[in-house]
Order: structure tokens, then C-alpha cells, then sequence
């Protein structure tokens, strides 16, 4: 980075919320009492690769809300005539569950109070809905921590489609080459960001991503790291 950014863009789901956690408890915790029985990791990652089918297939507006979500529940309990309702009850439990287990990561608030601090305007702009996305920012304790909330159902588009990250800069007055967006997403956060024209900056828990030089971004293993890498550009 080398000028200060006029604004930070932040991921929501494993950037600033545990959401692979949740998701995780919650799938393992609708089986116990809904099915299919199977190993939990297998169930979780089962689970996970349906998100991953059907998921994008909401985003990219093939299929709506509710379609994908029941197109997930008849997947995983292998039941592909489970009538809609029986298949929105169903997801009702694991959303519940869901919800249930919702968890901030512990750097997430410091990182945002200390930018807050410094007057750097803050965004989430996350794939989602609204909804719950904002209710999910609420019940962790982040949502007065940020001045806008951009979620994909009510932007022209999700990430890494270069139109999510314009209209998010819109709507904190910031010229979108002046704002960085931070995530855990190579393809949605990182490279989204940098086709769009702002910077990037790689949120790699794990460690195991890809290196910074395939990136082409920054990286850095915890939100603590954020503010003195924001603060310090000049
Ligand atoms: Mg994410």
C-alpha cells in the first residue's frame, strides 16, 4: 500500500466472523437429529460441497434464495422429491443452528475500533443477503463498529464482480481506487478488489493460501496486523 486508503472494505464470513465454525456445528448438529448419518468430517465436508455447487448458483442469480437452500437440503439427506415445505422446515433447523453459533474472531473488533479510531471509513461488503448478514453483524457486536453494509442481494452484483466493490465505495463517498479490501477470499476478495482498481490485502488464517506473489496482494495472517498496515501508508 502506498498511500493511505480512504476507506477499508472488509469481508464478513471467515474474515471478520467464524463463519466455517458455524456452519460447521450447525451441520453436525441438524444430522444428530434430522440425518444422514455419516463420520463428521464427511458430513462437513459434504455439506460444504453442496454450499460450494449451489451456493454460486444464488449469486449469480440462476436460482433464488430459496431454491438453493432447498436444492442443498435434498442433496444432503438424499431425498430429491422432499416437497418445499418439508425442505424449508429442514433448512430452518440447520439455519437455526446456524445462527445459534455465530462467533466475532477475537482480532476482528480491535482491528476495526483501532481504524475507527484513526477516522477511516469502514464497509463490510460481503456476499449475502442484507438480512442476515446485518443480523449477523449485530449479534457478534461489529454492526456499530462499521459506517455501511453492503451485501450482495441489494448490489448490482457479487464479488469478485467489479460492480460490488464500485458501489460499496459509492456509498462511503470514496473514489473505489482509493479504498483496499481486506478478505480471506483469493477469488472474491483479492482479485475482485484488484480487477475492480482498489488494493488488496490477503487474510490468510491458515497460512496455507498461495504466496503473495501469486496473489498479488498483500498478506497477513490477522485482522492485528490491519491497522498498522493501514495507518502506516502514507
Ligand atoms: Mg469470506
Amino acid at each position: 500500500m502506498t498511500a493511505r486508503p480512504g476507506a477499508v472494505l472488509l469481508d464478513l464470513d471467515d474474515t471478520l466472523v467464524d463463519h466455517e465454525g458455524a456452519a460447521r456445528g450447525a451441520v453436525l448438529a441438524f444430522a444428530a437429529t434430522h440425518g444422514p448419518a455419516g463420520e463428521p468430517d464427511e458430513l462437513v465436508r459434504r455439506w460444504q460441497a453442496l454450499t460450494d455447487r449451489y451456493y454460486p448458483r444464488y449469486q449469480r442469480r440462476e436460482l433464488t434464495l430459496d431454491e438453493h437452500r432447498r436444492e442443498r437440503i435434498r442433496a444432503f439427506l438424499g431425498q430429491p422429491d422432499l416437497r418445499d415445505a418439508d425442505a424449508d422446515a429442514r433448512f430452518g433447523v440447520y439455519q437455526c443452528a446456524y445462527r445459534d453459533r455465530w462467533r466475532a474472531h477475537a482480532d476482528a473488533a480491535p482491528a476495526l475500533r483501532a481504524l475507527r479510531e484513526a477516522g477511516v471509513p469502514l464497509a463490510v461488503l460481503t456476499n449475502g443477503e442484507r438480512d442476515i448478514q446485518t443480523a449477523k453483524l449485530r449479534a457478534t457486536g461489529l454492526l456499530e463498529l462499521v459506517d455501511v453494509v453492503a451485501a450482495s442481494s441489494h448490489l448490482p452484483a457479487a464479488k469478485p464482480d467489479p460492480r460490488a466493490f464500485t458501489a460499496t465505495a459509492d456509498l462511503l463517498g470514496v473514489a473505489v481506487a482509493r479504498t483496499v479490501m481486506v478478505g480471506d477470499s483469493v477469488e472474491n476478495d483479492v482479485a475482485g478488489a484488484l480487477g475492480a482498481g482498489a488494493a488488496a490485502v490477503h487474510l490468510d488464517r491458515s497460512g496455507a493460501g498461495p504466496g503473495a506473489e501469486v496473489v498479488g496482494a498483500l498478506r497477513i495472517p490477522t485482522l492485528a496486523a490491519l491497522p498498522g498496515l493501514v495507518l502506516a501508508a502514507e
